[in-house]
């Protein structure tokens, strides 16, 4: 049995800018209502630093700008009708400004990971702290057991997985297997352990397991692909709107890391041969694939994976800010799929699975 675990990223953009209403509520809203119409659940990834600044703004002037008592109204409507809340945490937040109604981002905290182990124990604390507080007065068995990084960046590994593990956090889904990033944050995730199933991790490296380890890492599923299967019309939309609202340092080249022009030219053209010949790391996006992308993939994964007799998760990534209405309708024909074959797929929720039975698979 295939759960499907729909992850919503629930956020407004990475530099500060935007509407809560617009890129996280009003979109949420639309998903719940669709989701609900064929028995769905979505796990929405609330990005707890950021709500905490919408409800500190609004706590010291009255006003609710950033909709924060919407996003708390949203929250405990998703828990009391059976969908599911848990971590995500944008650290640069905590002590972002607001300047010109934008949230000026604190660049020296941007990367979790890299945080002293108090600061990324505290930050987690906090924020764990207040989703059960808040959700807890709708559904008393609620518990924040789940996490994903921002940007999904857990390298380096050891402070933020001990502090997880600390705070009793005991599912992590940040890790997708062929990810890479070397700029702000700094990951390699080519090697790691699955690109389904999940596994217990070695505290010194997520990608690793460890038959002893506390934390769980359930992977967002990926495939490795060529740069034509990323063109879906959301993607183009995403692509449009991150260019839209970028991180403001990203704009201003560092002139001492300049190559001279000729091979500034040679390079970024062999650059762009290899974006082309490669292949990437295409993740199981619902609101950036298709529907019968989606369809296509889950067969897949069936093919491999269905065999074993466990139920297993296959994590689903998505984020509100980007759920149009074409992306509605694209999605309906897959949630129908899932519904219509109860032999071999379910929808499900990060608390459906039995995680010793991950941990037991390895020692065997
Ligand atoms: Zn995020």
């Amino acid at each position: 049995m295939l759960g499907n675990l729909f992850t919503l990223d629930y956020e407004i953009h990475g530099n500060g800018e935007g509407s809560p209403y617009q890129l996280m509520v009003a979109p949420t809203d639309r998903m719940l209502e669709q989701f609900d119409r064929y028995g769905a659940k979505l796990t929405i990834m609330a990005d707890v630093a950021e709500i905490l600044k919408f409800k500190e703004h609004f706590e010291a002037t009255g006003k609710d700008t950033f909709d924060y008592l919407k996003i708390e109204e949203q929250l405990k409507r998703a828990i009391a009708t059976g969908h599911d809340v848990q971590l995500h945490i944008h650290s640069s937040y905590f002590k972002s400004k607001l300047v010109d109604g934008r949230w000026q981002q604190h660049w020296d905290e941007y990367s979790l990971a890299d945080l002293p182990y108090q600061r990324v124990k505290e930050m987690i604390q906090t924020c764990k702290a207040y989703l059960e507080s808040l959700l807890t007065a709708v559904d008393s068995t609620y518990r924040c057991h789940a996490f994903r990084a921002a940007n999904w960046s857990m390298s380096p590994s050891q402070n933020i997985v001990k502090a997880l593990i600390e705070e009793g956090i005991n599912i992590d889904t940040s890790v997708f297997k062929y990810g890479k990033r070397n700029d702000r944050v700094k990951f390699d995730y080519t090697h790691s352990h699955s690109d389904l199933l999940p596994w217990p991790v070695d505290v010194l490296d997520v990608c690793k397991k460890d038959p002893d380890g506390e934390l769980v890492e359930i992977p967002i599923y990926t495939e490795l692909k060529n740069v034509w299967a990323f063109l879906t019309p959301n993607r183009v939309f995403r692509v449009f709107q991150a260019s839209q609202h970028k991180h403001a340092k990203y704009d201003e080249p560092d002139m001492e890391e300049q190559e001279p022009a000729a091979q500034n030219n040679a390079s970024k053209f062999s650059k762009l041969m290899s974006f082309f010949t490669d292949k990437h790391a295409w993740k199981f996006d619902f609101n950036q694939c298709t529907g019968t992308q989606l369809i296509r993939g889950l067969k897949r994964i069936d093919r491999q994976y269905g065999h074993l007799e466990k139920k297993l998760p296959v994590v689903l990534i998505g984020h509100s800010k980007i759920f149009t209405k074409i992306n509605e309708k694209s999605l309906a024909p897959f949630l129908d799929f899932i519904a219509s074959n109860p032999d071999k797929y379910c929808f499900a929720k990060f608390g459906d699975f039995d995680l010793q039975s991950f941990k037991e698979e390895v020692t065997s």
